[in-house]
């Protein structure tokens, strides 16, 4: 069953082109962020612990396996949110890993969001600080 703690666990990735707009909305939402535990791979990582002035731990870059190994925190259930900045313009040398990461997220009910619009509507939503599964969402409905 998803679960997720009221302090998330936070993914921050961006394409190379997304960078400046994921470190503009990190350091925008900085204060909210800063409460949750953040990985990135590790060029974005690098960017947002410098731009926005927040612990990020880095993993591998993208390219370099940083993608999968996202992959494989989701599928351990070690991420609740992915905020992953994807590129719509640019093909990818490592656009299987992009199509692995996604499919995953999907699967194992990971937030994503992959553009600052739904990113904003992700960290505004009333259900961001609170425990949450969409089994529990349910079953409250339900009643
Ligand atoms: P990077 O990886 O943060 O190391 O640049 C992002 C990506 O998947 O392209």
């Amino acid at each position: 069953m998803t679960r997720m703690a009221a302090r998330k666990r936070i993914a921050l990735v961006a394409h190379d082109a997304m960078k400046p707009a994921m470190v503009a909305w990190a350091k925008r939402n900085r204060d909210v962020l800063s409460a949750h535990e953040l990985v990135g791979t590790g060029t974005t990582g690098g960017f947002v612990a410098e731009g926005a002035a927040l612990e990020v731990r880095r993993l591998k870059s993208g390219p370099l396996g940083g993608d999968q190994q996202l992959g494989a925190m989701i599928a351990d259930g070690q991420l609740d949110i992915l905020i992953f900045f994807t590129d719509p313009l640019t093909a990818m040398p490592h656009d299987v890993d992009v199509k692995a990461l996604t499919r995953i997220a999907t699967l194992e009910q990971v937030v994503m969001a992959c553009n600052a619009a739904t990113a904003d509507f992700v960290i505004a939503s009333s259900l961001f600080e609170h425990p949450y599964s969409p089994e529990a969402e349910e079953a409250a409905n339900a009643r």
